[in-house]
């Protein structure tokens, strides 16, 4: 495991890992997008991208307030698809 990675932590279950096996996610006028960027950013782990979409929208609607368009019928895929 590279020792220069950076910890970050899993929002859903607050796991600390390397930043590079997590998925970054960022929040830009209330939209999520991935990638690098500007914008609020936060962290997924694998485990928990498999967890039910509606668990995974109250983890977000929690975390990130007045998201727009976050909808849980999409969300996961969202998720999983758009990767950095
Ligand atoms: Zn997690």
């Amino acid at each position: 495991m590279n020792k220069n990675s950076p910890i970050r932590t899993c929002v859903s279950c607050k796991s600390k890992m390397p930043q590079i096996i997590l998925k970054r996610y960022r929040v830009i006028s209330g939209v999520i997008q991935t990638g690098k960027g500007d914008g609020r950013s936060f962290y997924l782990c694998d485990k928990c991208l498999q967890k039910d979409e509606k668990i995974l929208k109250k983890i977000l609607d929690r975390y990130i307030k007045s998201v727009i368009g976050l909808e849980a019928s999409n969300l996961k895929e969202k998720l999983l698809n758009e990767q950095c």
